[in-house]
């Protein structure tokens, strides 16, 4: 009954796509997360799912039933906003029993439900305080109760930990990952937080400009972004261009910095390509090795705590960022320091010229 599919969904705002094409399932119990920067449609996709917004194009059903006519009241979803939207005059009892009483459930059962979502989220104590005076992460802990309390077959969540302190948020998804858990219910979640995405979802789509580019679990997402964009949104990414002609039916020899490596590859391509090269798979070396084997000089050197993170400049001209987990203060290296680079090409992705 819970799982969501968009069967080739398009919103239009004007002549502009929200969201465009949007073609996909979120299974049941699932936790899914919509990752993306401002303006890509997020938020648009989740008012379509709710039914604030009426899609253009295509179907939505939750299990087999096409929702697409079906209004907002009826689609029976709990949703959880970035302003909380609480009642600042009502106890926070009542905020949470609000839902209750208007779809006339007896008193006694109101009592019990309400008591029994205060618990999950560790307000019980709190029932009869105003949130007005109450703390942001107890707020969103009120609207998150008066989200589950109805029950509902799928949790709606836009944002909710935006206006948290950094500490509070990692907190809070924690604990609304762990909520979810408990109740099995399915989770959309929009977020822009590349880091909360990874940390709390069972899989990610990442849209950009209305359109999905990718989704997937997040370690896929992080070790196998599908080109360029999601490469770049998710994490940090050198992009290094090199050249590429094929050696065999899936090998090539791929020049890359001046340098040829002999690299297996998935697709057979010859032409253009682009390498996405994270800082943490970048290693360094004061000798040359036959993996380190690129000439670079440190820039700067930025002592981060766990990690170190310097800016190498290879002889193309090109900056590249590296992260090293030195062994000792010993072993971090000093600016203008000639180095040799490995670029751990084969495990690194190659994209097509075009980063695709
Ligand atoms: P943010 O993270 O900033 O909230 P978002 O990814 O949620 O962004 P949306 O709010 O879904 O993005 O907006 C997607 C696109 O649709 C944007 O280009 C936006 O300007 C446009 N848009 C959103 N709502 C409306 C509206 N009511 N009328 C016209 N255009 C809109």
């Amino acid at each position: 009954m819970s799982k969501v599919v968009f069967d080739r969904v398009t919103k239009y705002f004007g002549t502009a796509k929200a969201v465009n094409n949007a073609h996909f399932t979120i299974e049941e119990g699932e936790f899914f997360t919509l990752l993306g920067p401002s303006g890509c449609g997020k938020t648009t996709l989740l008012r379509t799912i709710a039914g604030f917004y009426r899609q253009e194009e295509g179907d939505i059903y939750f299990g087999d039933r096409a929702v697409n006519d079906v209004p907002t009241h009826e689609r029976n979803i709990g949703m959880v906003f970035q302003n909380y939207a609480i009642f600042p005059h009502l106890s926070v009892f009542d905020n949470v029993a609000y839902g209750l009483r208007a779809r006339k459930v007896s008193k006694k059962e109101i009592e019990q439900r309400v008591m029994e979502a205060l618990e999950l989220v560790e307000l019980s104590h709190l029932r009869d305080r105003i949130p007005s005076n109450m703390s942001g992460g107890q707020q969103q802990r009120i609207a998150l109760a008066r989200a589950i309390v109805i029950r509902p077959a799928l949790l709606l969540m836009d944002e909710p930990l935006s206006n948290l302190d950094a500490k509070l948020r990692v907190k809070m998804r924690t604990d609304i990952r762990k909520l979810q858990k408990e109740l099995n219910i399915t989770t959309i979640y929009v977020t822009h937080d590349q880091e909360e995405a990874l940390a709390v979802s069972d899989r990610i789509a990442v849209l950009s400009e209305g359109k999905v580019q990718q989704i997937a679990s997040p370690q896929e997402i992080y070790l196998y972004p599908q080109n360029r964009f999601v490469a770049n949104f998710i994490g940090t990414s050198n992009f290094i261009t090199g050249s590429s002609k094929m050696s065999g039916a899936s090998s090539a020899a791929v020049t890359i910095l001046e340098q040829q490596t002999e690299l297996p590859l998935l697709k057979p391509h010859a032409g253009s390509v682009l390498f996405s090269v994270r800082p943490e798979k970048v290693g360094l070396s004061v000798e040359r090795t036959p993996q380190h084997r690129f000439n670079g000089t440190v820039e700067t050197v930025t002592f981060l705590g766990d990690k170190v993170s310097y800016e190498v400049k290879m002889t193309s001209g090109q900056t590249l960022e590296v992260h090293d987990h030195p062994a000792s203060a010993h072993h971090i290296y000093k600016e203008k320091q000639s180095l040799y680079v490995d670029l751990s090409l084969e495990q690194s992705i190659m994209y097509d010229g075009a980063g695709e």
